[in-house]
């Protein structure tokens, strides 16, 4: 639907105003305004089409709330991964399993721009370096913070320690309750989805996968 359709779209509650408000979304394509400032016309127009009054005490503030709020939320598009990681990698001797479990992640599906949430748990065999602990939950941070499906997301995450690291494997199991599937659709308040990512060692030796997965425990469904 373009914003033509949108515009003649009729409007539950008519205001005064209204073909005033209406214009507000065709001026988001003037190249003299900011992101910000096309985000709050945007939202405007929204509230008008859904039959709400935008000037309304509850309402008023609320595009300028959703500007900061995507600016905040979609911040992973304007990460770079060498400032993020910042040299953090040392030099080790050590050829065995590092497991970081339960690393918090909020992000938004790019089907509905609702949120999905979880854990996100990354194992990787080290080559000849490790990574701070810290950056491997930043980087997960850095893909949540886009508009994602959680199996991209982990994939995602996945092939970006493979580059950082160059480990001799690397795994990523994610977690993820959505609230598009929780609060509409099929309604599933409890169910979760389990992703993976598998490469290298992971991917080949079908025992590592196994011990990884034993540590991690159950599947949560
Ligand atoms: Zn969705």
């Amino acid at each position: 639907m373009n914003w033509d359709e949108i515009e003649s779209m009729p409007v539950e509650k008519p205001r005064e105003n209204g073909r005033e408000d209406h214009r507000v979304a065709s001026e988001t394509y003037d190249p003299h305004l900011d992101r910000d400032e096309k985000i709050r016309l945007l939202v405007r127009s929204l509230l008008i089409v859904l039959g709400q009054d935008p000037d309304q005490s509850g309402l008023k503030g609320t595009p300028d709330r959703i500007a900061r709020m995507y600016t905040e939320l979609l911040s992973g598009y304007e990460t770079n991964v060498e400032t993020l990681v910042n040299g953090a990698l040392f030099d080790v001797d050590y050829g065995e399993m590092v497991v970081v479990k339960d690393i918090e992640y909020y992000s938004l599906c790019e089907h509905h721009l609702l949120p999905f949430f979880g854990r996100a748990h990354v194992a990787y065999i080290p080559g000849k370096q490790v990574i701070g602990l810290s950056k491997i939950a930043r980087i997960v941070q850095m893909y949540a913070r886009r508009l994602q499906l959680q199996e991209r997301l982990t994939q995602q995450v996945a092939a970006q320690l493979q580059e950082v690291l160059q480990p001799q494997g690397v795994a990523v199991v994610m977690e993820g309750t959505h609230l598009c599937m929780a609060m509409r659709g099929a309604k599933q308040h409890d169910a979760r989805m389990r992703t993976s990512a598998m490469l290298g060692r992971f991917h080949d030796e079908l025992a590592l996968r196994a011990e990884l997965l034993q540590q991690l425990g159950p599947a949560p469904m």
